[in-house]
């Protein structure tokens, strides 16, 4: 029996079935590399849902947490911490707008605060409603899922105390429709992530801006998977020119530690007065600590330029591969979706596993590829290698029209 299956039959014993069992335990990583806990190693393009921006045990993030733990780990918000006022500034900066920080603990908690935000903004005026998109992904506790457009998962768990108005992702004309001088806000991923990294038609969000705008509803961008560095600027809706008056973030922040923020731009930063929202953990010293080091290491090393160049790299040998199962990429920066022509996405993960790589299929025909934002050239080509043999394998050269 493998140290692998050993592990599984643990953690099903004991663990709930919300996820199933993972293929692989993972006991360690390095750069890019995790290892199994059989020793297997693999070149991680997925980075943990991108989180992982700076790679595993990378030094600067391990000097952060290190050093801040042994300081000082937990104050509670009836204390102030250094690192999250300093962690706050930097946003603030890298926003390069006016605004005001919240922090929380995760993507869907960051969502959660971003929706009472709105909810507070618009009472007043008599905004009773919320816009959110088809197929789009906002985390999984209730305020959040409400807007979260995805049936299969919303589903089960409403009705909820919140009206949201789906509209179809890139559709200016719905939304135009869809937002009135009664409605709160309308909350939109830059680019849809859990969807398939679907990017919107260009313009799109210069439409939810100017519709905002004319309604005085406020534009929530969840930047929870797309921002920190990921598509190469430091948050996406910056290559579009627009600015949000809120925008949530998490994943990529903290570089695997837990940690989540909600950015308010001008009057967007002052709704949440004394006592509105809380959160114990949120703005934890340990957490966002580690988030500065993420960020000054993004810096200092050049790594947005490096995000754009290695992106630009990884999409064009993927199209060198002239692969018969793939259709095209889509995506910018580091977050690319693979998509397919056939509904084999699993199987070609599956073999790329086998072969030592892990990428995401995170729709029946589309693989995402979110590595690490210190991934090399180097790095990115043995994966395009094992890519073309992945998809033979997943579509054998036999059975083609
Ligand atoms: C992952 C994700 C969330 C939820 O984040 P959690 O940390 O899992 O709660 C919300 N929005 C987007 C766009 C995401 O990708």
């Amino acid at each position: 029996m493998t140290e692998t299956s050993q592990w599984q039959n643990r953690y099903d014993a004991v663990m709930m079935p919300n996820y199933g069992t993972p293929d692989v335990v993972l006991s360690s990583g390095d750069g890019c590399i995790v290892t199994d806990v059989d020793g297997k190693t693999y070149l991680d393009l997925f980075a943990g849902i991108a989180v992982s921006s700076l790679g595993h045990n990378h030094p600067a993030l391990v000097e952060a947490v290190n050093r801040q733990v042994a300081t000082i780990a937990h104050t509670s918000n009836l204390f102030v911490n250094e690192p999250e006022v300093v962690l706050a500034e930097k946003l603030v900066d890298l926003l390069g707008a006016p605004a005001r920080v919240l922090f929380t603990n995760s993507g869907t908690e960051a969502n959660e605060a971003a929706l009472k935000l709105a909810i507070l903004h618009g009472k007043s005026a008599g905004r009773g409603y919320v816009v959110a998109a088809e197929d789009g992904f906002h985390g999984r506790t209730l305020g959040a899922l409400s807007v979260t457009g995805k049936a299969s998962i919303r589903e089960p768990f409403g009705p909820f105390g919140i009206d949201v108005r789906f509209v179809p992702y890139g559709d200016a004309d719905a939304l135009k429709n869809a937002v009135t001088t009664e409605c709160a806000a309308v909350i939109m991923e830059p680019t849809q992530g859990e969807a398939g990294v679907i990017p919107p038609p260009p313009g799109y969000l210069q439409v939810v801006r100017d519709v905002c705008d004319a309604t005085g509803a406020l534009f929530i961008a969840d930047e929870v998977q797309s921002g920190i560095g990921r598509t190469g600027t430091w948050f996406a809706h910056q290559q579009h020119r627009v600015l949000p008056d809120v925008v949530t973030l998490a994943k990529g922040l903290g570089g695997g530690l837990p940690i989540g923020a909600v950015l308010g731009v001008g009057d967007a930063g002052t709704v949440l007065t004394k006592g509105m929202h809380g959160s114990t953990f949120g703005g934890n010293a340990v957490t966002t600590a580690a988030a500065i080091a993420v960020l000054d290491t993004i810096e200092t090393d050049g790594l947005l330029q490096h995000v754009v160049m290695a992106g630009h790299h990884l999409a064009s040998g993927v199209r060198a591969l002239r692969h018969p199962l793939v259709a095209h990429t889509r995506g910018s920066g580091l977050w690319r979706g693979i998509v397919l022509v056939e509904d084999v996405a699993a199987e070609a993960a599956g073999a790329l596993r086998e072969a030592g790589f892990i990428v995401n299929p995170v729709r029946p025909s589309v693989l995402r590829v979110s590595p690490p934002l210190i991934v090399t050239l180097d790095q990115l080509d043995l994966f395009l290698d094992a890519l073309r043999d992945a998809l033979d394998a997943a579509y054998p050269p036999g059975e083609r029209p």
